[in-house]
């Protein structure tokens, strides 16, 4: 059987990158950018005043002079003025270009205007450079100013649009179909639901930790446990999407017949079942023409866990994005895990008194025991066996 690690990094193996599109720099929000961004201009353009005030000469100031005649008043966005001598100033806005001749601004809180003059209070400054944003102090035309592999946030749209960017290249996302299985399934909105029935959470589940992570082209689709219908609408699942997350019938019972169509359909198996508890019975191959396919065991537990530990870091990564920091978190009680298998134990996260994270263990009591899983933040990655609170294991976010 195949390590937590081992499956990472198998999924990572067979996971095709994603090819590039050019979309608005409005429509960009939480893609990963597909390219190397450059400023087009010196950053600031030009010498800013950062302060309403006064811009004189510091020299004047450091000679001794207090009062400035007004000579003219520099807007943000008016070309610049240029100061005529020592004794006079010109009034200056937030983001206005620094007059010429003058290299010093002083707030307008220590100034008193009176009859065309600007009195100056004896305990301002005015040295060289003063509330002045030089030129070329953030970045230069030319500078690298965003990387590839850069999620776009707030910051990053932000240096986009000073650099001059409408356009941008982000990798496209793929089309994936989130498919359940099962005889047991009805859908949430079925006006009836028989006893022995329950209601298919799992696409939805899949879909909702998709749209979290930006992935919002998805499809559910729920089949029956019926191996001839499975193989068809599986071949036409995959020729008309990218990815197939599919969860339920992966195990050993008598209708768990995902394996055996996905092989029917010529895929590629890499590995079945992973060293872990939950989640063990977890497949995952490639389509005959390199689809990655995820078919997850049916326990919601299990499912929500793999799209957080496998699925959606490997989607991620086919983006160009950056694997985050690991993060990790000391357990806050002891834990009881299984002797042979990587343990994934939901949990609270918060901090303790010194800063560090804390992960409090809240165990599912079965691994279909998905609603003591609602009030967790994500889990705990631990080693085999017992563990004491105080144990560090890397924490994932759901
Ligand atoms: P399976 O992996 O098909 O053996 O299913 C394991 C357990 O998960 C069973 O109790 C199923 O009823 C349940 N299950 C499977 N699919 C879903 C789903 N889409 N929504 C909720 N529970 C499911
Ligand atoms: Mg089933």
């Amino acid at each position: 059987m195949t390590t937590v690690a081992e499956a990472e990094s198998l999924i990572a193996s067979r996971m095709p990158r994603r090819p590039a599109e050019r979309i608005g720099i409005a429509d960009a929000t939480g893609r990963v950018l597909a390219e190397t961004i450059q400023s087009d201009r010196d950053q600031p353009p030009f010498d800013r005043v950062t302060m309403d005030g006064i811009a004189v000469a510091s020299r004047a100031f450091a000679n001794g002079r207090r009062s400035f005649r007004i000579q003219a008043v520099q807007a943000a966005g008016a070309p610049p003025s240029t100061l005529g001598s020592d004794e006079g100033c010109i009034r200056v806005m937030t983001g206005a270009v620094m007059p010429g001749g003058a290299d010093a601004v002083i707030p307008i809180e220590r100034v008193r205007i009176a009859d065309h003059s600007a009195l100056v209070e004896e305990s301002a400054a005015a040295e060289s450079g003063r509330f002045v944003h030089a030129r070329g102090s953030d970045c230069r035309a030319g500078d690298v100013v965003l990387g590839s592999g850069s999620r776009l946030g707030a910051a990053e749209i932000a240096v986009l649009a000073s650099a001059g960017r409408a356009e941008v290249g982000v990798a496209s996302l793929p089309s994936i179909a989130a498919i359940s299985t099962g005889d047991e399934l009805v859908a949430v909105d079925a006006p009836t639901i028989e006893p022995w029935q329950i209601r298919s959470s799992n696409d939805l589940a899949i879909a909702a930790s998709l749209a979290r992570a930006g992935f919002r082209d998805v499809t559910r689709v729920t089949l029956r446990d019926d191996a001839e219908r499975m193989v068809a609408s599986l071949a036409e699942l995959q020729d008309r999407h990218d990815v197939l997350i599919l969860s339920g019938g992966v195990s050993m019972g008598d209708f768990d017949y995902v394996p055996e169509a996905l092989e029917r359909l010529g895929a590629e198996l890499v590995f079945r079942g992973i060293e872990q508890k939950p989640g063990r019975p977890t497949w995952f191959g490639v389509s005959a023409t390199g689809k990655p396919i995820f078919a997850l065991p049916g326990n919601p537990v299990s499912t929500v866990l793999c799209m957080t530990r496998y699925v959606v870091p490997a989607l991620l990564r086919a983006l160009g994005c950056a694997a985050p920091a690991p993060e990790y978190a000391r357990l806050a009680a002891d834990v009881d895990g299984p002797k042979h298998l990587t343990y994934f134990v939901p949990a609270i996260l918060g901090w303790d008194g010194n800063g560090a994270e804390t992960a409090d263990p809240r165990p599912t009591n079965t691994s279909g025991d998905f609603s003591a899983l609602a009030a967790t933040d994500g889990f705990l990655e631990l080693a085999p066996g017992r563990h004491q609170a105080g144990t560090i294991g890397r924490v994932f976010r759901w």
